[in-house]
């Protein structure tokens, strides 16, 4: 039997979490969390929780996959068992894979690879609550773990998606919007070089739809990315007062 479809945008124009089309969730973040990674971030955007951890510039293990040139990049994306509501197998599956090499691909514009050779950066993406979007807040995150390593960096890396809801076209999609929505459009932004690391597509939009949709992501990275220079200098302030 098919059921009616739930709506997802109500008659004043809100959204489920009483949002409007161009409202962000609420975004919390903290830089240097865990003193035994060299860098570290957490995010918390709606009800995603993300840590995420950086190591080196170190010595690569296995040592074959060092290159004479350049660091290497490595990231891992992993999901808590306990981090959606159905238990999620803690051993890696097709989407972790993927989401792996999108957060890195995404990351790796941004940093001077050629600073250190023979090396290897390893960055560590722990999901502990997800909710839609988690990629685009892993981005964040990790950038801001990879500045806090004192890695130089290019410019951080900021990301969010917008998509499509019935008929409206809404930034920063939570997991119902995304799931039962018609499409999502996850974008990456280093924004003072305003180049684009990451541009994906899930669904149908037609050209005018997508083109809005790329234009609010890219406005709702802009809008994060005042949220990540204040996360990294409340850290650096946090330092000197300690040291005063
Ligand atoms: P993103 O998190 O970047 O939006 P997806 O579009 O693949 O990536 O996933 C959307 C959402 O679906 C996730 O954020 C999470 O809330 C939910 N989800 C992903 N994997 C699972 C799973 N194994 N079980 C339940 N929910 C999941």
């Amino acid at each position: 039997m098919s059921q009616k479809p739930e709506k997802l945008i109500d008659k004043k124009g809100l959204r489920l979490d009483g949002r409007k089309p161009e409202e962000l969730r609420s975004i919390k973040i903290e830089v240097g969390i865990l003193p035994n990674a060299d860098g570290s971030a957490y995010i918390q955007q709606g009800k995603n929780k993300i840590l995420a951890g950086v190591y080196g510039p170190r010595e690569m293990h296995p040592k074959h996959l060092a290159r004479p040139d350049r660091t290497v990049l490595r990231c891992r994306y992993h999901m808590a068992p306990f981090s959606v509501q159905e238990r999620k197998s803690p051993a890696p599956s097709r989407r972790d894979i993927e989401l792996s090499k999108v957060i890195r691909e995404s990351l790796q514009p941004a940093i001077f690879l050629e600073y250190y050779p023979r090396t290897g950066i390893d960055i560590f993406v722990e999901i502990l609550q997800a909710d839609g979007g988690t990629r685009c807040a892993s981005i964040t995150a990790a950038s801001l773990a990879l500045a806090d390593a004192g890695i130089p960096m290019r410019d951080l890396v900021v990301a969010c998606a917008a998509g499509k809801v019935d008929d409206t076209i809404v930034l920063d999609l939570m997991d119902t919007e995304d799931k039962k929505g018609g499409a999502d459009v996850p974008v990456a932004l280093m924004p003072n070089l305003n180049a684009i690391t990451l541009l994906q597509m899930d669904g149908i939009l037609t050209f005018e739809e997508f083109e809005k949709a790329v234009n609010l992501a890219l406005k709702g990275c802009r809008k994060i990315y005042t949220m990540q220079k204040e996360a990294l200098k409340a850290k650096y302030e946090s330092v000197k007062e300690v040291e005063e």
